[in-house]
């Protein structure tokens, strides 16, 4: 019979997760910068593509510690994720307006990662691995800052989109009284 998985194969199993979720957002977080109407957001996006990059070279250097592949596993609550993203973007929404739903899809993902390294953290603490702790939690605090962020970014985009559709409808009515005056 087959040993049954331990908490150590777990943590394992979790840290592929996370590395495959943060090199699937390698690839989400420049389109997501490119959809942004807003510099300040683009800008966000930008710097957090950065981290990323260093978040895998984290998780890199604890399989390395291991001797492991970091391969061979789909996140696919990432996955879920990103296609949701997707989806938003392609909605037909005024910039500001965009601006908002996109902030709204990047934070499910930032508190998506919060769960997974906060998980992982635990793991590795109970497993007396201080490094990886140590790396964990400088990724974590990241994410957290991300997640900051674009709660600061959201107060104004999300009042801007709100005078955006206010705008638009009064611009719509206004034609259809001198549709009616005609
Ligand atoms: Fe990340
Ligand atoms: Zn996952
Ligand atoms: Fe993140």
């Amino acid at each position: 019979m087959a040993v049954k998985p331990s908490l150590r194969e777990l943590y394992i199993d979790e840290l592929k997760d996370l590395y495959n979720a943060e090199t699937q957002l390698v690839k989400a977080l420049p389109k997501m910068a490119k959809a942004s109407s807003g510099d300040q957001l683009r800008q966000a996006f930008e710097e957090h593509l950065r981290q990323t990059s260093e978040q895998v070279s984290r998780l890199e250097q604890i399989f390395h510690d291991f001797g492991e592949k970091p391969t061979g596993k789909k996140c696919l609550g990432m996955d879920g994720l990103v296609k949701a993203g997707a989806e938003v973007m392609r909605q037909d929404y005024e910039d500001s307006l965009m601006d908002a739903a996109i902030i709204g899809a990047a934070q499910r993902v930032e508190h998506y990662e919060i769960a997974g390294y906060g998980t992982a953290k635990a793991f590795a603490q109970l497993l007396g691995e201080e490094e990886h702790v140590s790396l964990l939690e400088q990724t974590l605090n990241e994410e957290k800052e991300a997640d900051q962020k674009l709660n600061q970014l959201a107060e104004d985009i999300n009042s801007r989109a709100q005078q955006e559709g206010l705008r638009a409808s009064a611009e719509e009515h206004g034609r259809a009284r001198s549709r009616r005056a005609a």
